[in-house]
């Protein structure tokens, strides 16, 4: 089967695989159908992830038909349509049992796919813990509304769900890339009373501005002033920081009003430093972390309600045979492109 593989630091390949087989009674093995690219997958690509190792097939971002079980397994079977969950969790361990799935203790726990084992820009992939990593598409429900649900959107209704988003709240979000935007769609699940996207490439805020026309769109240089001026006590009531900048992560705690709420849901790539002498009393609370991918049946119940729909955020479609030239177009930011899904079958 064909496998889009990590070859090198720099490389990754479309190479030629043996189909994977149930190594464990909890495996599940997917045909994948439809799969995406992740700023994750780029990491790996330049070896800043240094637990990815070359030779690993990468994609943690699919939808697929369970083709075969392991004995052990029971909520899914095959002929099933099925999300995959970018997080391996075991449903046993005090984390699982809390929901803080990220945290799950097993070894083989945290995110596996695409990374430690082999993941799914593949034609086949082996699921470990399937009772825990697959849920069953509704009926109705088509591949590309559901393609993001086990990372990216999963990362946004977290995210929504652990800021304690109240009616009466001003909510900002920084950051309008494909997470901000499953962000946002989640916290609009929520009802705030108003929401503002900061967000810097005009692009992007276009795209919020035409799909969601109710949300309030600014530029990383007006934040605080525009954030003050349409907030009722001289800040945002909640922040969601998904930008991953230094800037962005600044703005964040000065937007938010005293005791306000900062979850942050960006990822970094070096420390950021908190001044606390600046910001003596303003009493804020912050929220951090990766995400607990645990809500994928309630994301795929609102999807098929017709609450949520993340089909926008797919600008670009390539088959897997053109799959060098889709991760060409994602990495480059060309053609204002927010996500690319790969069709493989
Ligand atoms: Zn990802
Ligand atoms: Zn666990």
């Amino acid at each position: 089967m064909l496998a889009y593989t990590y070859v090198e630091q720099g490389q990754f390949a479309l190479l030629d695989k043996p189909k994977p087989v149930l190594r464990d009674p909890r495996d599940a093995i997917v045909r994948v159908t439809l799969a995406s690219i992740c700023t994750s997958d780029l990491h790996i690509k330049h070896g800043s992830v240094p637990r990815a190792v070359p030779g690993v097939t990468v994609g943690h971002e699919m939808v697929g038909v369970v083709e075969q079980v392991g004995e052990a397994v029971h909520h899914v079977k095959p002929g099933d349509r099925v999300t995959i969950n970018v997080e391996t969790f075991c449903g046993q361990c005090f984390f699982c049992q809390n929901g803080y799935v990220n945290n799950c203790t097993d070894p083989e726990g945290g995110w596996a796919l695409g990374c430690r084992i082999d993941g799914g820009q593949a034609e086949y992939v082996r699921v470990p813990y399937a009772d825990q990593g697959l849920n069953v598409i509704p009926e109705g429900v088509s591949d590309r509304q559901a393609l993001f649900v086990g990372d990216v959107l999963a990362t946004g209704y977290w995210a929504a769900r652990i800021s304690e988003i109240r009616p009466e709240d001003t909510v900002l979000i920084i950051g309008a890339g494909p997470t901000g935007i499953c962000t946002l769609l989640c916290a609009l699940l929520r009802h705030p009373r108003r929401v503002i996207v900061c967000e810097r490439d005009p692009a992007r805020q276009r795209f919020v501005q035409e799909h969601y026309p109710e949300v309030l769109t600014v530029s990383p240089a007006h934040a605080l002033e525009f954030v003050r001026g349409n907030s009722a006590h001289g800040g945002a009531d909640v922040v969601l920081e998904v930008g991953g900048t230094e800037a962005s992560f600044r703005l964040a705690w000065e937007c938010a009003r005293p005791n306000a709420l900062v979850t942050i849901v960006a990822l970094y790539d070096r420390p950021q430093v908190l001044p606390l002498p600046e910001m003596y009393g303003k009493n804020l609370t912050f929220k951090t972390g990766g995400v607990d991918g645990c809500d994928c049946s309630t994301l795929l119940q609102l999807i098929a309600a017709g609450e949520l729909d993340t089909t926008p955020l797919i600008t670009h479609i390539f088959p897997l045979a053109e799959i060098d030239a889709a991760y060409a177009l994602f990495e480059g930011k060309r053609d204002n492109v927010m996500k690319v899904a790969i069709t493989i079958s």
